[in-house]
């Protein structure tokens, strides 16, 4: 699968532009907490309620019945970060936004760029897939609902991203997937300790790939008690009108 040239006369590449593999970059900060740094992992349970309260150890309940006790508790559960917040008496108005991507069935790919044609965006998908995104599609998805394959609106997909890589069209879409971007209600996003829930510190933004790296760096200078001031915009407090902030110990240095 290449760009075929003559359909597409002018390409401007930007040398900066690129993307991010979340799911490999996320598995190998995993291992690497665990196997460098003697992290456990909990897989598979679900995170039922969080007790915060001032003067107390921090606690998070699993679906296991399982209690574990925390320093603090970081709050970084996404699109349900609100819902996590709530369960801790925390206050985190997020929104949730569905976003749909296309990943083509498996074939030599000479892409090497993230794409933005008129349209639809393409980008590497592994070293043989192609994954495009048709952005106007985003409004037409309800939550809870799976798009397939064979949904005639791949086919929209496939039609705009084969003018610029014309053998798409032989290769298909082989998955659809539905992702939820956790939109905070003023679109800022949002880092540092809960006002109404002591030790419960959330990070979440819609940016998540993007700022991972930044907000990993500062994060952790904040957690050891330095206040980096360029999270100053950010604290959850200002869904508080007038709250006092209750932040939870800074972690002691090991
Ligand atoms: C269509 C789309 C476009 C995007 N575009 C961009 C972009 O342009 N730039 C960018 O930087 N980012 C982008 N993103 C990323 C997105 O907006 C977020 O920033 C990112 O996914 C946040 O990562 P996260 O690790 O904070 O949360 P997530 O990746 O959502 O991970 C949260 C984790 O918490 C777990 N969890 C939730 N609740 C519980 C519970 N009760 N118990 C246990 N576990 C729980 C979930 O299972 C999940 O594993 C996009 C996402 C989508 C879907």
């Amino acid at each position: 699968m290449s760009i075929d040239s003559s359909k597409v006369s002018v390409v401007y590449v930007m040398p900066g532009d690129g993307w991010i593999e979340t799911r490999g970059l996320a598995h190998r900060l995993c291992t690497a907490a665990v196997r460098r740094h003697g992290a456990a992992m909990r897989m598979g349970l679900e995170v039922r309620a969080v007790k915060c309260r001032a003067g107390a150890t921090p606690t998070v309940e699993l679906s296991d019945g399982s209690t574990l006790g925390a320093d603090m508790v970081i709050n970084a559960a996404g699109p349900d970060a609100g819902m996590l917040a709530s369960r801790s008496e925390g206050v985190l108005p997020i929104e949730r936004s569905l976003g749909v991507s296309f990943v083509s069935g498996s074939a030599p790919s000479q892409l090497r760029h993230v794409v933005h044609a008129p349209g639809v965006s393409l980008r590497p998908d592994s070293e043989t897939r192609v994954m495009m995104r048709l952005e106007s599609l985003d409004s037409q998805l309800v939550e809870g609902q799976a798009w397939t394959s064979s949904d005639v609106r791949c086919e929209q997909v496939i039609a705009g991203a084969s003018q610029v890589m014309p053998n798409l069209r032989h290769v298909g879409i082989e998955s659809v997937r539905i992702g939820i971007r956790p939109i905070p209600i003023d679109g800022v996003s949002v880092v540092g300790f809960d006002p109404s829930a002591a030790g419960l510190y959330h990070v979440v933004t819609h940016s998540g790939a993007t700022l991972a790296p930044i907000l990993a760096r500062l994060v952790c200078a904040d957690l050891f008690g330095s206040r980096p001031p360029e999270l100053e915009s950010f604290r959850p407090d200002r869904f508080v009108a007038s709250a006092p902030v209750r932040g939870g110990s800074s972690v002691q240095s090991k």
